[in-house]
């Protein structure tokens, strides 16, 4: 079985948030379940220097994006056993960051043309090309509708959706003037969408598979309330539509291995406490092993539920707890968190920035982590912190309803808290409910802390349900024409 994996971020060559993660990690454990996997990227202008080095050019050629003969140079990176590809144009990806061009949407036709073109000359003919999120969503129109050479008859294709929230969506022109398509494609069946183009919504209808990331997630968007416009479409599509949950690699995020962290630990509470002290020693917090250290690691956006935080901020702040907060995005976020510094200095450090090695320090250090998002399709965040040991406290909804379960006084069972309404109050009073198991019944408290760091959240039973789900498709018709 060969995949070949394109996607537009994947650690450590380019990340922003939990796509990165699962392109980083996924590869490795089909490899592990006996699939030929290789991966293709953009080479961006901010991959680190270290990897760039190691890049060699084996070809390159020109193709049409529409009107436009452009570059494509291909360079192969082996890492850690996977062979990586980079689609080399320095006037498309020769900038900093990965998104919020003006010219996003032809950049990424580019690349997902690029794909498929360049399979022919780099020798490796995928059974299957595993597309992620609206950027290498147009890859099973092309195979199906564009490139009619025998060679890509039996290309199947899976897009897994990581955020429907993002689609991918641009004026009409781009039928003509990116694709180089007639106005024939220009229908309900195809490529439109409230007037516009919708990149993700062509690549559910051609692709052969639809993936998310979790279970709970793939029946949530078939409701309006999270469907994001496209549930009536997805509804439609759902013989072909799987919630496969994701997982973390642990090579990457364990304690017991993290060499960024002050005192390694495998699931002792007292051996990493020492990185709850050496945080308020670094960040001059009072220094005190018994207060609770709360965190927050996460984009700042509504998605996440930075608005129920901020409804009851000053109540969370009231009790005897530290705050962490790791983050950025919206900028009234942002500046509510910087604002909160100044009137709780001995209680709140503020980070607004995107800092890998931080996040990990701040896991390590941390007793609760919150995370009550309005929806979530997995969510990465929740799984890390119980990996290092830091209790989670989440809204039931997408992937948070399938990683954690809420912790039963009666059984002592769980590995967080969960609460139900996207309400800042249920919300508050969960938070207190665990800042009180805390001070007030440390048996307690230990057995749940077991609880979350003792989780199998390991990629292992989701590569093997990727797995079966390529082998399942393999033999499919492909309703090419
Ligand atoms: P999403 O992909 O929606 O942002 P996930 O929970 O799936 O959320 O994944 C987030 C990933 O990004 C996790 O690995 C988390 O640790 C990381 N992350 C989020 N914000 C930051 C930040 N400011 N600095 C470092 N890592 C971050």
């Amino acid at each position: 079985m060969k995949i070949l994996f394109a996607a537009s971020e994947c650690y450590p060559f380019a990340k922003t948030g939990g796509l990165g993660d699962v392109v980083g990690a996924l590869p490795k454990e089909l490899i592990k379940c006996g699939a030929e996997v290789r991966v293709i990227l953009p080479k961006y202008g901010d991959i680190p220097e270290a990897f760039v080095k190691d890049m060699k050019h084996i070809t390159d050629f020109y193709f049409f994006v529409s009107w436009r003969n452009q570059y494509c140079g291909i360079e192969e990176l082996q890492y850690e056993g996977v062979t990586y590809y980079f689609i080399y144009n320095e006037y498309y990806f020769k900038r900093s960051g990965y998104y919020g061009y003006y010219d996003d949407g032809e950049k990424f036709v580019y690349f997902s043309k690029a794909i498929v073109e360049c399979i022919k000359a780099i020798g490796f003919k995928p059974d299957i090309i595993h597309c992620h999120d609206w950027h290498t969503a147009l890859i099973p129109f092309f195979v199906k509708k564009i490139f009619s050479d025998d060679f890509y008859k039996d290309i199947r294709t899976v897009l897994t959706i990581h955020n429907l929230k993002y689609q991918g969506v641009f004026p009409k022109d781009v039928l003509g003037d990116l694709l180089g398509i007639g106005e024939s494609y220009f229908n309900t069946e195809d490529f439109e969408f409230y007037g516009a183009v919708n990149f993700l919504k062509t690549g559910i209808i051609y692709s052969d598979s639809v993936t998310t990331v979790s279970p709970t997630y793939a029946q949530e968007i078939q409701y309006e309330y999270f469907g994001e416009k496209l549930d009536g479409l997805l509804r439609k599509n759902n013989f072909k539509l799987k919630g496969i949950l994701n997982g973390i690699d642990y090579e990457l995020y364990n304690p017991e291995k993290d060499n960024h962290l002050k005192q390694r630990y495998k699931d002792s509470y007292a051996v990493k406490l020492k990185n709850k002290l050496e945080f308020q020693k670094m960040f001059s917090l009072p220094q005190n092993k018994d207060i609770p250290m709360i965190s927050i690691v996460s984009r700042l956006t509504e998605q996440k539920g930075i608005d129920l935080i901020q409804a009851v901020i000053h109540e969370i702040l009231v009790m005897d707890i530290q705050l962490a907060v790791l983050g950025s995005g919206e900028y009234k976020y942002e500046q509510l968190f910087k604002d909160l510094v100044w009137q709780y200095p001995d209680k709140i450090r503020v980070f607004i920035k995107f800092d890998e090695l931080l996040s990990r320090r701040i896991y390590a250090a941390s007793d609760m982590m919150l995370m009550p998002s309005r929806y979530e399709p997995c969510g990465l965040t929740q799984m890390i912190a119980m990996k290092y040991g830091a209790v989670p406290i989440v809204r039931k909804t997408g992937g948070l309803n399938d990683t954690v379960t809420s912790y039963e006084e009666d059984t002592s069972r769980g590995t967080g808290f969960v609460f139900n309404n996207y309400n800042a109050h249920e919300f508050l009073f969960t938070v207190q409910r665990a800042v009180r198991l805390y001070y007030d019944n440390k048996e307690e408290w230990d057995k749940l802390f077991n609880n979350a760091i003792a989780e199998d959240l390991s990629w292992k039973k989701s590569a093997s349900a990727y797995f079966q789900n390529y082998n399942d498709i393999k033999y499919h018709e492909t309703g090419r024409n």
